[in-house]
């Protein structure tokens, strides 16, 4: 039996970043920069107005104040979208009325806003707006957004690889980028497997359970970033399972299946994979998740061998999620050219005494709540890997190391962080 890091370093040696591929920036969310990106303009493209207000030169209010305003004559107004008109300055004793965003008129060099001069009682006198009264001093830039205070044109914006989050998608819309060059997200076939399964558009017959294993996965492979291809149940012969695998791997980065790995009389995942291809490894020294597999298939394309790996999770829904997260979680993220594959983690309280009696490291469900400045793990009810809902009560997995015979109430324990990817 291997650990937990020798299997997840064999699996990672086998696992290759994909290829590039140009896509509309808002189906990149998640996913690696291949190109550098410069800008191809200034953002601001002008100097604006930061405020709604007056366009004034700042050497006029100087003296201003609410009890000696500074009247000026109001020659104009500009809205956001609209250039100023190029005969208009603001010369001396001059105002232009101006909107947020708007260009900054020729000859202004500040903007008073409208809750700094008579704007308002001016409205309700209907005194007009043809001046108005500057109510306290402007210095020589105040709310003037600069050319290129943001971006300068040719400067290098976003370097290939980085991820690509909200921000960064925002800052490609911002410089005119409809699409982008990323690295392609993988394709990855779920494929659960066993007699007992049944769709979960169908009715329930007796013996049968639902098929949850397929759902559960094909959601965690989207939320990491991937694309699942579901092609359905794999039954427990051979023959049925050899058909499936062939029509999970059609075009697949990663064949992910769900049961038959551990040594029961139907088990034959494990059986099929090592008449296809390679077992690379066999069983890991975890707790839920031990007969885990993986292995490569050889599947013949256009005449060449093309070795699609293979990650045999167990069957019990626990077991298959946890399994999940350790392994086929850090293989997608790497085949997406992210660097750090590295689950979060923290340091919290147990509330609970776990005892470790076969050397295994344990990976425990609980809830984590912070009070102060302390994390605290609390376990969400039995552990039996069968026990899907608790899966949903936990935000965490707390490790309980192999070399240890357990903790008490009280330790600290590491816990990775379900909900932070
Ligand atoms: P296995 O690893 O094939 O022996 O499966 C272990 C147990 O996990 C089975 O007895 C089922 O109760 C459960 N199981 C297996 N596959 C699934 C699945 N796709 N969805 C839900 N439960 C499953
Ligand atoms: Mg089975």
């Amino acid at each position: 039996m291997i650990s937990v890091e020798e299997a997840q370093e064999k699996i990672l040696s086998y696992i290759k970043i994909l290829e590039q591929e140009e896509k509309p920036i808002l189906e990149c969310l998640g996913q690696v920069l291949a190109e550098d990106i410069y800008s191809t303009i200034d953002i601001p493209p002008l100097d604006n107005s930061a405020m709604d207000g007056y366009a004034v030169r700042s050497e006029d209010t100087r003296v201003a104040s609410s009890s000696s305003p500074v009247i000026l004559s109001v020659i104009g107004e500009i809205a956001a979208g609209s250039m100023p008109e190029p005969e208009k300055r603001v010369n001396p004793g001059t105002a232009i009325r101006i909107m947020t965003g708007a260009p900054l008129p020729g000859g202004a060099n500040a903007i008073v806003p409208f809750e700094d001069t008579d704007e308002t009682s001016r409205r309700a006198s209907q005194d007009g707006l043809s001046q108005i009264a500057i109510l306290c001093e402007a210095k020589k830039d105040s709310n003037v957004r600069h050319r290129g205070e943001d971006i300068v044109k040719e400067a290098l914006i976003l370097e290939k690889g980085e991820v690509l989050s909200p921000p960064e998608i925002g800052v490609l819309a911002s410089l005119g980028h409809s699409t982008v060059q990323v690295i392609r997200r993988p394709i990855v076939s779920v494929l659960a497997t066993g007699d007992e399964l049944i769709d979960i558009d169908q009715p329930l017959p007796p013996g049968k359970i639902y098929n949850s294993n397929a759902y559960a996965i094909a959601a965690h492979i989207l939320y990491y970033g991937g694309i699942p291809r579901i092609p359905g149940i794999g039954r427990d012969s051979v023959d049925a399972l050899n058909s499936k695998i062939d029509e999970g791997l059609d075009s697949a980065d990663l064949l992910i299946t769900s049961g038959g790995v551990s040594l029961g009389d139907y088990d034959i995942v494990k059986e099929v994979l090592a008449k296809r291809g390679e077992v690379v490894f066999w069983t890991v020294r975890m707790k839920p998740g031990k007969p885990l597999t993986f292995g490569i298939i050889d599947r013949i394309e256009d005449g060449r061998v093309r070795g699609v790996p293979h990650l045999g999770l167990p069957g019990n829904p626990v077991s298959s999620m946890v399994t999940f997260e350790q392994f086929a979680r850090p293989a997608i993220l790497k085949m997406l050219g992210r660097k750090d594959l590295t689950k979060p983690s923290i340091q919290a309280v147990i509330q609970d005494d776990i005892t470790n009696t076969d050397g295994r490291r344990i990976f425990t469900r609980v809830a984590v709540t912070k009070h102060g400045s302390q994390y605290y793990a609390n376990l969400t009810g039995s552990q039996g890997s069968g026990i899907l809902t608790s899966m949903v009560k936990a935000n965490g997995l707390a490790i309980i190391p192999e070399n240890v015979e357990g903790v008490k109430r009280g330790d600290i324990v590491q816990v990775q962080v379900l909900d932070w990817m």
